[in-house]
This record gives structure tokens, C-alpha cells and sequence, in this order.
């Protein structure tokens, strides 16, 4: 069994933590520039809802990353349906923050 120093796919959990993070703090100032700017330079919202699509998706898609991120230890998903969590619920290693 590792210990929590030896492993080391804590910087891949960072990152994806982080990007997960930065998606969802930059929402709004994408919602505000496609909704705003983009309607009036082209005179429609289909581009934006096109963009508003895509970048909720790939939210999505992080948050799912995030949550079901492998323990490094057992293979057991961090977080699951619990994103509080702070052990894995197997192994009990503490994750990493
Ligand atoms: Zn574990």
C-alpha cells in the first residue's frame, strides 16, 4: 500500500481540480462577452448558444473528471456522489487538497 507521499498522481488530480475551478469562476465573464458582445456584433444568439452548449458540456464533463477521479491507492473513486469527501472511502488515504 503507497503512503500518502509516494504517490504520484497528485499533480493530475490538481489539475483537474483546478481546471474544474477556473470553469467555473470564468462562466461569467464568458456568459457576459458572448451573450453581450457577440449578439451584437453578428446580430444573433445562435453562435452564442452554440458556445454557451459546448462550454456547459465540457463543465460537465470536468465536474465528472473531478468526481470520479481513481485513488491512486485502490483504484476507488475519490468523491463519487460525496464531492466533500476528504478520504478515499476504501483505502482511507487522505486526498491530497
Ligand atoms: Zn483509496
Amino acid at each position: 500500500m503507497n503512503t500518502q507521499e509516494s504517490i504520484t498522481d497528485w499533480p493530475d488530480y490538481k489539475r483537474t481540480k483546478h481546471c474544474l475551478i477556473a470553469l467555473l469562476i470564468f462562466w461569467i465573464p464568458f456568459g457576459a462577452l458572448t451573450g453581450v458582445l457577440l449578439p451584437a456584433i453578428l446580430h444573433t444568439f445562435i453562435v452564442t448558444n452554440i458556445l454557451a452548449l459546448v462550454y456547459v458540456l465540457f463543465t460537465g464533463y470536468a465536474w465528472l473528471q473531478y468526481a470520479f477521479f481513481p485513488c491512486p491507492n485502490c483504484d476507488i473513486p475519490y468523491r463519487g456522489r460525496q464531492l466533500w469527501r476528504r478520504t478515499c472511502p476504501k483505502c482511507g488515504v487522505e486526498i491530497n487538497t
